[in-house]
């Protein structure tokens, strides 16, 4: 079976024991990038073998990576930070895996949407994860559709871009929608900033350069107020 283990996104003591158990028993680790989990390895004095399992070399090793475990390799996928798979390389070897009746075991752990939509105190009973708009063609596309979104909705962005974003979400969603940016989760500098759009802007604007790593939460779409006539009088209520 394959599994996928997240690793911590800032704070290493979010590393589960059942993570490190894992990383420990399987005969090969295939991870976005070696060095990165080389550190976090040393860390937990793991040994197992590293192999590199990336965005530009995933369409071909995703079939040999389920050859090796159709011939009882016991193999494990993780990324840089967070858990594989969201914003980051893995659905192909997901996918490729349940194709072919080999097991898929995704261990539960760190991600940075699942604390940012939690914190921010926008609903989350139901929510939309957007992840990385595209930056140039199709951005467009992305903020009519979640312009039109009820629910909350979720993307990453990085920090050089945040205030572009903020404003591109004042045009597409109206300066009233509450959101919510989440910077630096698990660090020592975490911060998680809400308001209004608007709030947001200036707020970032006046902090100068942003830095770190961030999640942005928006409101959905206010419900309309729905207007239903009072049939003991002629006004209408809200
Ligand atoms: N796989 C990861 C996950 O499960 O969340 C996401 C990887 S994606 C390449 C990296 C993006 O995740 C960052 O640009 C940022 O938007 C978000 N992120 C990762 N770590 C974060 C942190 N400590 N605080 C805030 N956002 C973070």
């Amino acid at each position: 079976m394959l599994y996928i283990v997240p690793t911590p996104i800032g704070n290493l003591e979010d590393m589960t024991i059942r993570g490190i158990n894992i990383l420990k028993e399987v005969d090969v680790v295939y991870a976005e990038d070696t060095r990165t989990s080389q550190r976090l390895f040393k860390h937990f004095n793991i040994e197992t073998p590293l192999r590199s399992f990336h965005s530009f070399n995933e369409h071909k090793v995703v079939k040999n990576i389920v050859d090796e475990i159709k011939s009882g390799k016991k193999i494990a996928l993780v990324s840089d930070a967070g858990t594989p798979a969201i914003s980051d390389p893995g659905f192909l070897l997901s996918r490729a895996c349940r194709e072919s009746e080999v097991k898929v075991i995704c261990l539960p752990g760190a991600t940075a949407f699942v604390p940012a939509l939690v914190s921010s105190g926008l609903p989350c009973d139901k929510f939309h994860f957007e992840g990385f708009l595209p930056h140039k063609k199709g951005r467009q596309t992305r903020w009519k559709f979640l312009g039109t979104l009820d629910e909350t909705f979720i993307l990453y962005e990085s920090p050089h871009r945040l205030i572009k974003c903020l404003e591109e979400a004042v045009e597409f969603c109206g300066e009233r929608r509450q959101a919510s940016v989440a910077r630096e989760l698990s660090k020592v500098f975490e911060e998680v900033k809400s308001g209004s759009l608007n709030q947001l802007i200036d707020y970032y604007k006046s902090d100068g350069v942003v830095k770190g790593e961030i999640v942005i939460v928006v409101s959905g779409k206010e419900p309309e107020l729905k207007k239903k006539k009072n049939k003991y009088s002629d006004q209408e209520e809200e």
